[in-house]
């Protein structure tokens, strides 16, 4: 008989049961997972280098990064929080830097930085790790939980920590059956938007730092630098857009129409006055030789272009008609977009275990006591960035310190 048992190997999971067993070094704890691989996501992550969470150290700042589980991480970061975490892994050894945009990161570089913490971590507190071993199902007994595994194994133990991550499949929740919990509406987050016109695709890898990007008939309106690639849109801003319109665009079935204001402005007045000012100060410039917005020259001379504006027309040669399709360009450059592409294989699951069945105190079942829940296989999830970790290492954490206290 264990006294917890960890369902997944992943980040929620080994960060929960090194909480519990530091907190606790008494409890017997032990870790199933389904594959062959520990962390496997966190090697991957960040493009192999683990972007561990934000610099951001105001709770409520760091909750408006979710589209979904903002107001329980709201409350549940003053627990735990970004500087927590930091604090945590440098005890470790484990010294963290923050680039220019507030992502954190290893100091090494590598994400084998963080596994191999918590294999030691883990190793130290004698926590038990049992690979290739597909939890089926999560029974109540008398005394706790039995866990049945693929091929007719089970074990037992008095607590369960549920951290199988976010899968877009409700198949992969199939475990939670008996316990009567809902799985909400799974749908994927984070991805970049495919232009079925691809009318910039030569355009590929030009990008602008302070671009807006909304969907046209909507709300769903997000800045941030914006990226032209070879099958459309991509960057932080359509990133973002992507996340907190998940649920949209999976019921429009990625067929939307995007504009996208190049130079971060939306109110037309103000980048009209631009304009005029600007023409009426440099009478005599060639239009397309001075980028205006500081855009990149190969993006400029394209808008001029879809503007019909020649080559060597000076701005005081330049006819109405064609600076109101260059203000339009600059400020509500359309794309119709078709599809989704994954963006560098990050993303996560929109829905998942509603959090509302959750005491948000503790993370352990309002449905069943002694059963707790971390991580993605809740319905929260959040930008790029560092936010996701972040929730896997909160939740973990809060449903840790419920765990060790028996
Ligand atoms: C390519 C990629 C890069 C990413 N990069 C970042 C990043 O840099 N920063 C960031 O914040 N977020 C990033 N994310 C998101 C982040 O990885 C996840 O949000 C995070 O891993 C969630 O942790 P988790 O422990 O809940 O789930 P997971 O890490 O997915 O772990 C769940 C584990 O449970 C196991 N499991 C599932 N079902 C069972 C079962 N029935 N029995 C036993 N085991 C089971 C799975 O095999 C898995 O190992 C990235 C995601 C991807 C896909």
């Amino acid at each position: 008989m264990f006294d917890l048992i960890v369902i997944g190997g992943g980040a929620a999971g080994f960060f929960g049961a090194i909480q519990a067993a530091e907190m606790n070094p008494n409890l017997r704890i032990i870790i199933l997972e389904k594959t062959r691989k520990l962390l496997s996501k966190v090697r991957i992550s960040g493009g192999g280098r683990c972007n561990v969470t934000h610099h951001c150290f105001e709770p409520t700042d760091f909750s408006y990064h979710y589209p979904r589980g903002q107001k329980p991480l709201k409350s549940l970061f003053r627990k735990y929080q970004a500087k927590d975490v930091v604090h945590w892994f440098e005890e470790k050894g484990v010294r963290l830097k923050t680039e220019e945009d507030g992502r954190m990161f290893p100091v090494s570089n590598t994400s084998q930085t963080i596994i191999d913490c918590f294999i030691r971590m883990a190793d130290e507190y004698a926590i038990r790790i049992e690979t290739g071993t597909n939890v089926k199902e999560i029974k109540e007994t008398r005394t706790g939980f039995e866990v049945l595994i693929d091929g007719g194994g089970k074990f037992n133990a008095k607590k369960v920590l549920v951290a199988l991550g976010g899968h877009p499949n409700v198949q992969a929740y199939e475990c939670l059956r008996n316990t009567g919990h809902t799985v909400t509406r799974l749908i994927p987050s984070l991805f970049t938007f495919n232009d079925s016109e691809k009318k910039f695709k030569d355009l590929m890898g030009v990008s602008v730092p302070k671009g807006l990007v909304r969907i046209a008939g909507t709300k769903f309106l997000q800045e941030g630098p914006v990226l032209i690639t070879h099958w459309g849109l991509s960057g932080p801003a359509v990133i973002k857009l992507s996340a907190w319109a998940a649920e949209y665009l999976y019921e429009k079935k990625y067929e939307i129409d995007v504009l996208v204001s190049w130079t971060g402005e939306m109110q037309e007045e103000t980048v009209r006055k631009f304009l005029t000012d600007y023409k009426s100060e440099h009478k005599k410039r060639k239009i397309l030789s001075y980028p205006l917005y500081e855009l990149p020259q190969r993006l400029w001379t394209r808008l001029c272009e879809l503007a019909e504006i020649e080559e060597n027309k000076i701005w005081d040669e330049l006819p109405n008609r064609n600076m109101n399709k260059l203000l339009e360009l600059l400020i509500r450059c359309s794309f119709k977009i078709k599809g989704k592409t994954t963006f560098k294989e990050e993303f996560v699951t929109c829905g998942g275990v509603d959090h509302s069945e959750m005491n948000l105190e503790t993370l352990e079942s309002k449905k069943i006591k002694n059963l707790f829940f971390a991580g993605e296989v809740l319905n929260i999830d959040g930008e790029t960035g560092g936010f996701n970790f972040q929730a896997a290492w909160t939740t973990a954490y809060i449903a840790a310190k419920e765990i060790s206290r028996s």
